[in-house]
């Protein structure tokens, strides 16, 4: 008799989670409190960004943040709290940022990613997943010199990893991207990346999970559990009780909540972003362009424009800052010749669910025996799902791990 597994959480990364385990013989129903695919999952800037291997905690990371906390205007936000668990999660995020920390974690991105490239390449070869933009690689922008030494730095870190961009000198900027403003101090193309507008990718996951025979329940909102000794026999929902073998909790920024409800702390805090979406106008870019120092990303879909970006750490709050789009808007007008002109078509905010050392959390729950974890993939969730789906796929089925699952373990933070 098959497993019956109940994933909570139809993002990227539930569903990616579903089709896996789906695919592995399980028998597997997915829980999701409004649409597939309506959460951080939707509005992000659709970049598989393979080569982002430098964890957020790097050597550096607290300074380069607290002089962009007084700097006014800076891409990163963090609202005042006394928040116990967003104080420890600081605290965490500090410590990893020791040198000793960088390539262990770098070490465990590449794995993740290098298979989560693998996994969608050979997903759009089959046309199982859906991507229409043409691969362009992602330009990443500089507007200084100091940013553009520091990312050279960068650069010769991700060299080992075969995922070193190409340094861009000033003049030739504008070949690649005819839509720059010209004014750069220069540029790093990672040519291997490649974009793609995340609703339509979502819409493909939910086609590949049908098909798969998952079962999908939107608008069921889980709220609690019930055990039977150290086993989670059934998750409580609004739709009624589902019982299961295994539990998945894969609620993005809400999977916190939700593991407290079965008594486990699991160290993840909201990142808020934001994105705002314009139709076709003028002279958009070919190439997904960074604009590094503002944390501002213009990417280009066959119908619209997107920019996004901000790192907001002020809880679960998903309001929408007039300010914060404005300052999307202001980084593409100094980037590009002819930014988006018209009224954007959707102004959008998604929690990305952050953990402290910028590394997801993908295995058994602690403490739990039958309670799973998959979230905490911060700015990469996009680009690390497949991977991700695979890999839990095969701890839950006790099968061998495609790539080494120790540095993902959620019980680390113990
Ligand atoms: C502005 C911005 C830009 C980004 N750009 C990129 C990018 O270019 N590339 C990239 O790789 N990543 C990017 N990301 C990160 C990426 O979007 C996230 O890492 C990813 O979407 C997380 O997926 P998830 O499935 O964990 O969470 P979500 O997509 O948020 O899904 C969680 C789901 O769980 C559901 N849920 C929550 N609680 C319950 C409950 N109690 N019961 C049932 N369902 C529940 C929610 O409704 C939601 O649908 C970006 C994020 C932002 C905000």
């Amino acid at each position: 008799m098959a497993e019956r597994v109940l994933v909570v959480g139809g993002g990227v990364i539930g569903i990616a989670c579903a089709v896996f385990l789906q695919r592995a013989g399980c028998r597997v129903t997915l829980l999701e409190r409004d649409t597939v695919g309506g959460g951080a999952s939707r509005g992000n800037c659709g970049l598989l960004y393979g080569s982002d291997l430098v964890p957020l905690c790097h050597p550096g990371a607290v300074a380069h943040g607290l002089r962009l906390l007084l700097a006014g205007g800076s891409p990163l936000v963090v609202r005042p709290s006394l928040d116990p668990a967003r104080l420890a999660w600081f605290v965490r995020f500090a410590r990893h940022c020791r040198p000793a920390r960088l390539a262990p974690a770098m070490r465990a991105r590449a794995r993740l990613l290098s298979s989560a490239v693998a996994l969608y390449t050979e997903a759009f070869a089959r046309g199982e997943l859906f991507a229409a933009e043409p691969p362009a690689g992602v330009l990443l922008v500089f507007e200084g010199e100091e940013g553009l030494r520091a990312y050279r730095e960068t650069n010769r870190l991700l060299a080992p990893w075969g995922c070193a961009a190409e340094e861009v000198p000033a003049a030739r900027l504008a070949e690649i991207e005819p839509a720059l403003r010209p004014g750069a101090a220069g540029g790093f193309w990672h040519r291997a990346d490649r974009h793609l507008r995340p609703e339509r990718l979502m819409d493909s996951w939910k086609q590949a999970a049908l098909r798969a025979g998952v079962e999908l329940r939107e608008g069921a909102t889980a709220f609690g559990f019930r055990r039977e000794g150290d086993r989670i026999a059934a998750v409580l929902a609004d739709a009624g009780e589902f019982a299961a073998d295994q539990v998945v909790l894969a609620a993005g920024a809400w999977t916190a909540p939700l593991a407290r409800k079965a008594g486990i702390r699991l160290p993840i805090q909201p990142g808020k972003g934001y994105s705002r979406t314009h139709p076709l106008s003028g002279r958009p870019p070919a190439v997904p362009c960074y604009f590094y120092e503002r944390r501002v990303v213009v990417t280009p879909f066959a119908d619209g424009v997107r920019l996004g970006g901000t790192m907001e750490f002020a809880g679960f709050d998903l309001a929408l800052d007039p300010d914060r789009l404005e300052a999307l808007a202001h980084a593409a007008a100094a980037g590009l010749l002819e930014p988006p002109a018209a009224a954007p078509c959707e102004c959008w905010a998604g929690l990305r669910p952050m953990s402290p050392d910028d590394l997801p959390l993908i295995g058994r729950a602690p403490g739990g025996s039958n309670l799973w974890v998959a979230s905490g993939h911060g700015m990469l969730g996009l680009t690390a799902a497949p991977a991700t789906g695979r890999l839990l796929a095969e701890l839950v089925t006790g099968r061998r791990p495609h790539i080494d699952p120790r540095p993902f373990s959620p019980r680390r933070f113990r």
